[in-house]
């Protein structure tokens, strides 16, 4: 079906919040008790874009993409996980129109680091930091987001196809 080269994904994602961990949300490292546990550096946000991503241009999704338990992406900067996921992108001939992420956390205060969040993951994608936005809300104390005991992220994105 002809979908006029253009296309949406979605994606969604979260972590649990504990001591002894780096808080990296949108490729930027926010100061902070706590951080999020994965196989990665468990950035919430950026797996959420990533997600969308390979939403958008049928490429599965992340834990097809790069398995947990795989020795190689330990810790990996989800900036290269996102990098990767450009690379797949273009080679079936997309490109990003542009990206929307909303994070979900109680704490900290997370609008200071926006504007360097949207350049970290423009920069990953090559992509103007105009076609990437960033927004934060808080659930209001409820549920274990509200309890501090996770954070979560959500995106969406938009591709167009560059050739026919
Ligand atoms: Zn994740």
């Amino acid at each position: 079906m002809d979908t006029g080269g253009i296309r949406v994904g979605i994606g969604y994602d979260s972590h649990p919040l504990v001591s002894g961990r780096r808080l990296v949300l949108g490729g930027v490292d926010v100061p902070y008790g706590k951080g999020l546990l994965g196989w990665s550096d468990a950035d919430v946000a950026t797996h959420a874009i990533i997600d969308a991503l390979c939403g958008a241009a049928d490429l599965g999704d992340i834990g097809t993409l790069f398995p947990s338990q795989e020795p190689e992406y330990k810790d990996i900067s989800s900036l290269v996980l996102l990098s990767k996921t450009s690379e797949l992108l273009k080679a079936k001939g997309f490109r990003v129109a542009n990206i929307d992420v909303t994070i979900i956390a109680q704490s900290p205060e997370l609008s200071p680091f926006i504007p360097e969040m949207r350049e970290r993951i423009s920069q990953a994608l090559g992509v103007d930091s105009t076609q990437v936005t960033f927004k934060a809300t808080t659930t209001e104390g409820l549920g274990f987001i509200g309890r501090e005991e996770g954070m979560a992220a959500q995106s969406v994105a938009l591709v167009q196809k560059t050739e026919s």
